[in-house]
């Protein structure tokens, strides 16, 4: 797939770094002309550890967690945040989100087993996917995981004979799909009816399937989930959903007898990936989210559930960046300016993906306007593998260090070895201190599978 044609009545913005707002995490500065993140220059970072790199501001992603924390229990004290692992996923994160008393959700045993490895409890982790193998539901079974989500008939059925051949009582939310359109992209939208998640409440399926599960043996249906899709900036669509769940609840208690205690209404909350980008604050969240589940509560005479939302992109997001060196510059008259960094679609593939946008600047030129119009390719045998389309930077040169902000979600979960390009290493960088939380694969590794 090619790239988009370039927008050649675009101008520069001449913002220098700092003007970038939102889009920095939040120990961002300049000192003598570099990027500072978390109290290391980042051009000297790349140059001891190498490009392309994944950087993590720690102070950043443990002041999102905290503050997820605060302001849900601050409003609604039965709530659990659960770091939604496919956004971004090492051990490092994992003992962040353990030690601050997040949940953790997987998408699958392989998460599962980082998270495990990391030494996170399995009471606290919440299991989802579409099509979990039986030999993956009987890894979270057997290591104790707290709640699986159940996505369809055959699963609940799997999950029961699981249980029973365990001699244990699994705790299951049913993933219900409320209907509710989200104000997004369409490829990453999931709370409509056409969707391959969860239980339709089309036709009274997802309620009738609730008789199924409340028959069937080793299983405690403790709740529902559903989750409307991702980087979401309108609050009312969370509302809604909140809304369409709790009436859900009511129905299940009129005609079940059968009061669930815990409601997941899943992650989704959009963030700033260009400097205009306005989203809702955790706080706003938060507040929207949480009233409508109280009132929606009260409206149908229900108890308070437990609570559980599950971000991911906005947890992590904006607290990684990814650093390149430029190795190439290519001019085309009328056409556009390529400035070539040595990664690309194989540690971010959601440029290529979803004509994602992102802020560049450059690291080692921070305090300096953005003057030109570029499009940073990768290094990929593919016309459509670039990081970033049509973006301001400052006029750039061979060697320096491009910095991409909001990288922290869906990049490094989302790398491959295209080209036979090594993974980039993940530092988390804090007070002054870088550490590698990571390490940049290896050629080796890259054929340590082939026998
Ligand atoms: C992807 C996903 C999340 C996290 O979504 P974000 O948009 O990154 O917050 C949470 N829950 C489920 C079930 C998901 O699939």
């Amino acid at each position: 797939m090619a790239l988009p044609a370039s927008d050649l009545s675009k101008q520069p913005d001449n913002r220098t770094t700092m003007d970038l707002g939102r889009v920095l995490p939040c120990t961002a500065e300049v000192r003598d002309g570099h990027l500072f993140i978390g109290g290391v220059d980042m051009a000297e970072l790349a140059r001891e550890e190498g490009t392309a790199l994944y950087v993590f501001d720690e102070a950043d992603l443990r002041w999102r967690m905290e503050e997820y924390l605060r302001a849900f229990r601050s409003r609604y004290a039965q709530t659990d945040v659960v770091y939604a692992s496919k956004a971004f996923l090492n051990k490092a994160a994992v003992r962040i989100a353990d030690e601050l008393g997040l949940c953790l959700d997987v998408s699958g045993g392989g998460e599962l087993a980082c998270a495990l490895s990391a030494g996170f409890p399995a009471e606290r982790v919440v299991m989802h996917g579409n099509n979990k193998t039986p030999v993956e539901l009987e890894e979270a079974m057997r290591a104790g995981v707290g709640r699986i989500v159940v996505d369809s008939r055959i699963e609940l059925a799997r999950i029961s004979e699981i249980a029973g051949r365990l001699g244990i009582t699994q705790g299951i939310f049913m993933r219900i799909t409320p209907g509710v359109e989200a104000d997004t992209h369409e490829y990453i939208r999931t709370g409509c009816e056409d969707s391959k998640f969860g239980f339709t409440m089309k036709d009274d399926f997802a309620y009738t399937c609730v008789g199924t599960a409340l028959e069937t043996p080793h299983v405690h249906l403790a709740g529902f989930h559903c989750h409307i899709g991702s980087q979401i900036f309108a609050l009312h669509s969370f509302r809604e959903a909140a809304d369409v769940m709790v009436g859900f609840m009511a129905r299940v208690r009129d005609g079940y007898g059968h009061t669930v205690e815990e409601l997941d209404l899943g992650g989704g909350l959009g963030i700033a990936y260009v400097a205009d980008d306005e989203p809702p604050t955790i706080d706003e969240f938060a507040e929207g989210t949480c009233s409508a589940v109280r009132e929606a509560c009260e409206a149908r005479d229900l108890p308070l559930p437990r609570l559980l939302v599950e971000p991911g992109r906005s947890l992590v997001a904006n607290a990684g960046v990814t650093l390149y060196t430029v190795g190439i510059l290519k001019t085309l008259p009328g056409i556009r300016k390529f400035v070539a960094v040595d990664g690309g679609m194989s540690d971010n593939i959601r440029t290529a993906l979803y004509h994602a946008d992102y802020e560049p600047t450059l690291a080692n030129k921070a305090d300096q306007p953005r003057t030109e119009i570029v499009t940073l390719c990768g290094k990929h045998c593919e016309s459509g593998d670039a990081v970033v389309v049509d973006m301001p930077l400052q006029k750039a040169e061979v060697g320096d260090i491009v910095c991409v902000f909001g990288t922290g979600a869906y990049c490094a979960t989302m790398a491959s070895n295209y080209n036979g390009q090594p993974r980039p290493a993940v530092v988390f960088v804090r007070d002054g201190e870088a550490r590698v939380t990571t390490r940049r694969e290896t050629y080796e590794d890259l054929y340590a599978r082939d026998l």
